[in-house]
């Protein structure tokens, strides 16, 4: 055993606590084989520890999460945590993204940055990338802070509120895409298999577990997929995210400030009673201790919407 093994072994037991920033990126460094890469040209990388602190202090503002006319032109719009590039189902590169993030960041954000993830589904060739981008700029990112990560699908089995299993997103943050593991179990080997979505769909319990040692670990856009459920819609999300609080020990999330519901919603969740459900999940996770953070869920052209 090496020290580094040593040092692997720490970071996956001990999960309460998050990765320090500089061991996270050492680790991808490393693992990279890349000879080249160096920790100055990652000094945009978002770490474990930063981005901890960094959804902490933003749990009761949704504000920084919502692309509105005024938030963008006063840079109060200073997070995108979720978004896809042409690695899985989106229209745009990841440079591309980061280009356009950069651009906003630089031109309306005077103090700060813009925090952005990219999550591709299923796969982390997207992840890759963000380090191979930045490696290769290392000085053009100045003002925008991206996170490597990953959108899991899973899902979700309940015999109380549902008939059916429900399909659920799942978030990892602050991954390193050369972990022998996620290379293994999301590995691509078609690129046109967009959503490399012949890997079996795996369990949410499994998927929250298995992944707490390799990332940051949250629920994406918690209305959807289960739009059919009426009434029963309420007691799933409580019991959805108690079995997610119980299953983790270390920081937990959703997309409370989701953005790009009213572009995603398929079902009969209109007016009021989508309001209300918002609120509810909202409040649900407030009550619970589950930090809100939001995105656009951007799959399109731009970074602002989704489309
Ligand atoms: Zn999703
Ligand atoms: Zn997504």
């Amino acid at each position: 055993m090496t020290g580094l093994c040593i040092y692997v072994d720490t970071y996956r037991y001990h999960i309460d606590k998050p990765m320090q920033d500089i061991e996270y990126k050492k680790s991808i460094i490393r693992d990279s084989k890349n000879i080249k890469y160096n920790l100055e040209a990652l000094r945009p990388l978002m770490g474990p520890e930063e981005l901890t602190k960094f959804i902490k202090d933003n749990d009761n503002n949704p504000q920084i999460y919502t692309p509105s006319k005024e938030n963008i032109n006063s840079g109060k719009y200073r997070a995108n945590l979720h978004m896809h590039t042409t690695m899985s189902d989106g229209e745009q590169t990841v440079e591309y993204r980061m280009n356009e993030a950069q651009n906003y960041a630089q031109n309306h954000i005077k103090d700060g940055y813009l925090v952005i993830a990219i999550t591709d589904h299923n796969t982390v060739l997207g992840a890759k990338e963000v380090i191979k981008v930045l490696e290769q700029n290392p000085k053009k990112y100045k003002n925008i802070k991206v996170i490597a990560g990953i959108e899991i699908n899973s899902i979700y089995y309940t015999s109380h509120v549902s008939p059916r299993p429900i399909d659920i997103h799942i978030l990892l943050w602050a991954i390193n895409p050369y972990d022998k593991f996620l290379e293994t179990e999301f590995y691509k080997k078609d690129y046109n298999d967009k959503w490399n979505i012949k890997i079996p769909i795996k369990d949410f319990n499994e998927v929250i577990s298995n992944m707490a040692p390799y990332g940051i670990v949250g629920i994406a856009h918690p209305t959807r997929y289960n739009e059919d459920l009426g009434n029963k819609k309420y007691p799933y999300i409580t019991e959805l995210f108690t079995q997610y609080k119980s299953l983790i020990g270390k920081v937990k999330f959703t997309e409370a400030y989701y953005q790009s519901y009213k572009q995603t919603q398929t079902g009969p969740l209109l007016g009021n009673e989508y309001d209300k459900y918002i609120n509810y999940i909202n409040s649900e996770a407030k009550r619970l201790g589950i930090i809100r953070t939001g995105s656009t869920d951007a799959h399109g052209k731009t970074i602002f919407g989704y489309k």
